[in-house]
C-alpha cells in the first residue's frame, strides 16, 4: 500500500517522537508498504522516510518548488515529485495514497490531517485515516473534537472518519485492516 504520512518537521522535539517516527518507518518498510510524504529530510518526516527505506520500503516525496531548500528537502527518496505549489502537492499526495497516517506535528500536520478528514466527511474519498497518538499527543485535540460533537458542529458519526491508535504496530494494522463504512453524509443525505 502507499501510506501517506503527515508529521512534524521540527528538529527540537523530545527524542521519544523521533523514536516513534523511526519505529513507524520500520513497520512500514518491513510490511512492504511505501511512504508518501512531504519530502522533508528534517524532523519526524526525515526519520520516518529514512527508516522506511532502511527496512525495505520506498519513500515517495512530494514537494513544492518553494520548499526545495538544501538541508530541508530530502535527496534520498526513491521517487520525488515537484509541484508548483502547496495545494497541488496535497492533491498529488492524496491521489497517490491508499491511506493516511498522522503522527504528531505542528500546524502543517494539523492542516493536512483536518483536510483529509473534511474531504472524507464530504465523501471526496473513503480511505483510512489513522492518528498515531504517541505520547498522547492528540489527546487535547480529541477532547476538542468531542466538544464539536456535543455542540452539534459535527455529526457524532464522524468519529468513524478516523481511528486513533497508540502504537505504530496498531496504526499500520488499522490501515491494513480498514474496511470502508458508509458514514452519514453532511449534505447529500444518501
Ligand atoms: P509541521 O507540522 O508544521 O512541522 O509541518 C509538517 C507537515 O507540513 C508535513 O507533513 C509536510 O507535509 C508539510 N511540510 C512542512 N514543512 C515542510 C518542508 N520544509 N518540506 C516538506 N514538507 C513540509
Amino acid at each position: 500500500m502507499n501510506i501517506c504520512a503527515f508529521c512534524g518537521s521540527s528538529e527540537d522535539l523530545d527524542a521519544s517522537y523521533y523514536h516513534l517516527a523511526s519505529q513507524c518507518g520500520e513497520i512500514i518498510g518491513k510490511s512492504g508498504h511505501n511512504l508518501i510524504y512531504g519530502a522533508g529530510k528534517i524532523g519526524l518526516m526525515g526519520r520516518l522516510a529514512q527508516s522506511t527505506r532502511d527496512f525495505g520500503g520506498k519513500s515517495i516525496g512530494i514537494i513544492p518548488e518553494r520548499l526545495r531548500i538544501e538541508g530541508v528537502a530530502s535527496d534520498m527518496d526513491n521517487e520525488q515529485i515537484i509541484t508548483p505549489d502547496m495545494k497541488t502537492r496535497k492533491d498529488v499526495m492524496r491521489n497517490r495514497s491508499d491511506a493516511f497516517l498522522a503522527l504528531p506535528g505542528g500546524f502543517g500536520t494539523m492542516e493536512e490531517l483536518l483536510e483529509v478528514i473534511t474531504l472524507k466527511q464530504l465523501q471526496y474519498h473513503n480511505k483510512a485515516i489513522v492518528l498515531l497518538n504517541g505520547n498522547g499527543f492528540f489527546d487535547e485535540m480529541l477532547v476538542f473534537f468531542e466538544r464539536m460533537y456535543k455542540e452539534n458542529f459535527a455529526n457524532p458519526s464522524y468519529r468513524k472518519l478516523y481511528q486513533v491508535e497508540s502504537s505504530p504496530e496498531k496504526a499500520i494494522a488499522a490501515i491494513e485492516n480498514y474496511r470502508h463504512e458508509h458514514i452519514y453524509d453532511k449534505y447529500l443525505k444518501s
